[in-house]
């Protein structure tokens, strides 16, 4: 029973668009009323400018996402649930899995990312966390997007980073405001840290352009995601904070990026197994 609703939710909004001539990825978007990222995602779309006419696009529901996800050494189909917040029966059934034990190196699987909780930061965000944000009162004008980060170390916390930071010559120490925990060493996973630099409203260090760190929130959440995605709670802080920060500070969602994207072909932050796409619509419900 509890399988068939999953499956029926992941189904029930299909609705396809054969693309036309001279359509774009954008116009098709602006159509539905989707993202762009959020088409490409759900297509598998890789470079949004080579849009053959006749293809037969997915339109994913203004909620619903996906993201591919190849299996690793020591992954386990439960595990893997986990991490990305859905259930194991949801796995086996979008990816037609009938030994769920049977999971091989190197398995692409489809998982359905859930929509954003559609809750404001004030009912994501813990009232302690709440309370020390509010306490900061942001620049006027000065914050105009927010860049998201991977520690690109499996486990890390904040004051080691900024120790580690100050000892590479920087004075303010962290280089970003704010970081995520994954829940290795003392902290607890999700738990939000604000930094000397967001208290202060200093200039980040996370970025090589000064002008991305002048104007450019910086958000680091420990782990590598290059090997495995963040975690559940991860990304629910993240979206209460990105959301409790667009708010404060005036940035729209499609101000909130990566690193990479930032800075093409220099680095691969905050790694694969992020979808900005997701927090994208995490952030817009
Ligand atoms: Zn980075």
């Amino acid at each position: 029973m509890i399988l068939a609703l999953a499956f029926g939710e992941a189904m029930q909004a299909e609705v396809v668009h054969q693309v036309r001539p001279n359509e774009t990825l954008g116009g098709i978007a602006r159509k539905y009323g989707v993202s762009v990222s959020a088409l490409q995602a759900h297509n598998g779309i890789a470079n949004p400018n080579l849009l053959f006419v006749g293809k037969k696009l997915k339109i994913p529901s203004s909620g619903a996402s996906e993201v591919t996800y190849e299996v690793k050494k020591g992954d386990s189909l439960g595990g893997i649930a986990s991490r990305f917040g859905v259930k194991v029966s949801t796995l086996t059934l979008v990816n037609k899995i009938t030994r769920p034990d049977l999971i091989r190196v190197g398995q692409k699987l489809i998982i359905p990312i859930k929509a954003g909780s559609a809750k404001p930061a004030s009912q994501i965000l813990s009232s302690t966390v709440r309370r020390s944000l509010d306490a900061i009162r942001p620049k006027s004008g000065k914050w105009t997007r927010i860049v998201i980060h991977h520690s690109a170390t499996p486990t890390d916390d904040a004051m080691n980073m900024h120790r580690v930071h100050k000892a590479r010559g920087m004075k303010n120490g962290l280089a970003y405001h704010f970081v995520i925990s994954n829940g290795s060493r003392k902290a607890t996973d999700g738990e939000i840290f604000m930094g000397g630099r967001w208290k202060d409203q200093l200039d980040g260090g996370h970025m090589k352009s000064q002008s991305y760190n002048r104007t450019g929130i910086g958000i680091c959440l420990i782990g590598n995601f290059e090997l495995r995605a963040p975690t559940n709670q991860q990304m629910k802080s993240l979206e209460g904070l990105c959301k409790y920060l667009m708010k404060r500070c005036g940035i729209p969602a499609d101000k909130v990026t990566t690193h990479k994207i930032l800075h093409r072909n220099h680095t691969k932050c905050p790694g694969k197994y992020f979808s900005l796409p997701s927090l994208i619509q995490r952030i817009s419900s």
